[in-house]
């Protein structure tokens, strides 16, 4: 991504910098690649819910997949189109059934029973359909981090496969329910395609077999989980778009009129964020030399949170020899590490610092731990 560091030098850190041209390629990519194809693609808001970044999705045609009330809000009043609007989350709450009723969204990713219950219930006292996806929980290993792993049987979302015929038959059985199909999500940063594969074939041994039941579906959901290269992002700043959506046309066996809805988050906005830092003080010990930033865990906390590695560049040293560091944030924890044992250039107080790859899940997990600020955003 562009990083403008004239612009930089009298800016107040630490902020997120967003290379807009590059989220346009990236778009761009998307919706080439999808042409001619019965694929909707939604955009998975939690990953940046950032409005300039909503803004620029939205003019695209990409629908929005939410996972609370008021990301339903801020998808309407980013101007998503409703009818292209999915909402998942194993713990909706009656007013944000009640918004996703209202807002007449597309579907409701149903993960459980009891839920599938009460949005039928709220339909009927709104004399409205709900349209509804059952959640599978396919318990296919997504080989990403645990915490990001959400397709196996230990964790706690979507319908198990042994349960699936009774929710299936109870979707079909509630008059204020309208089953469009089945949705996956099997977890996130995936970054080898076979899981994708065995997660096509799987819906296409469920798909013949509700057909059997005489159920069909006028959609398959199959998720988002696109990984992104955090090691080389200069390299490849657009995700591997192409081959992920190749396993799905090669894969699925599509019925007529049937369509594939994907839910991208991180590999759509990933790659089109740096978190921008100021170096506020190199500390050293007796083992040790530390990079202490003005940024930490409460702007970015994938590091402390995932055990993730974000490539990082010191944008302003003029030295030319290297020295090894643990790069870390201000914050009253011992999590609050951006990286160990980190190469960089000779650095000094005042240099600024790009933490890259941090466009997804970077603003939108920021907090105000410790009583710090919200990180700034700037656009380039
Ligand atoms: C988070 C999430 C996504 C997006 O995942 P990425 O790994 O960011 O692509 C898609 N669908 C659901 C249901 C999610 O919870």
């Amino acid at each position: 991504m562009k990083l403008p560091i004239d612009k930089f030098k009298d800016l107040r850190t630490p902020f997120y910098c967003y290379d807009l041209s590059l989220l346009r390629s990236t778009l761009k990519v998307i919706n080439d690649e999808i042409e001619g194809y019965p694929f909707v693609v939604h955009y998975a808001l939690k990953a940046n819910a950032n409005p300039v970044i909503l803004n620029e999705i939205v003019k695209t045609g990409i629908g929005a997949d939410l996972v609370s009330g008021n990301e339903i809000m801020a998808a309407v009043e980013a101007g998503f189109n409703p009818t292209r609007m999915a909402y998942a989350g194993v713990g909706k709450t009656d007013w944000e059934i009640e918004a996703g009723i209202d807002n007449d969204i597309y579907c409701f990713n149903v993960e459980s029973l009891p839920e599938m219950e009460v949005i039928n219930e709220i339909a009927a006292r709104k004399g409205k359909t709900a349209g509804v996806a059952i959640r599978v929980n396919p318990n296919i290993d997504a080989h990403t981090h645990r915490y990001i792993t959400t397709g196996t049987t230990d964790n706690k979302f979507g319908i198990d496969i042994p349960v699936l015929d009774e929710v299936v038959e109870k979707a079909v059985s509630l008059s204020n329910i309208h089953l469009r199909g089945l949705h996956f999500h099997i977890g996130s940063q995936i970054t080898t395609l076979e899981p994708f594969r065995l997660l096509c074939e799987k819906i296409n041994e469920l798909v013949e077999h509700f057909e059997k039941m005489g159920v069909n579906f006028e959609m398959i959901d199959v998720g988002g989980g696109l990984g992104v290269d955090y090691g080389n992002p200069e390299e490849n700043p657009i995700a591997p778009f192409h081959e992920f959506f190749n396993v799905f046309k090669q894969g699925l066996k599509l019925r007529e009129r049937q369509k594939v809805h994907f839910e991208l988050g991180r590999s759509i906005v990933a790659q089109c964020g740096a978190l921008i830092s100021r170096v506020v003080f190199v500390k050293e010990n007796s083992i040790k030399k530390f990079v202490i930033l003005d940024a930490g865990m409460t702007d970015l906390i994938r590091p402390a949170l995932y055990s993730a590695h974000h490539k990082i560049v010191n944008l302003t040293s003029q030295e030319q020899e290297q020295d090894t560091y643990d790069v870390v944030g201000p914050i009253c924890e011992s999590s609050d590490v951006f990286s160990n044992d980190e190469k960089l250039p000779i650095t000094h107080r005042g240099d600024l610092i790009a933490v890259l790859t941090a466009g997804a899940y970077g603003e939108s997990m920021a907090s105000r731990y410790n009583m710090r600020d919200l990180p700034g955003c700037h656009f380039c």
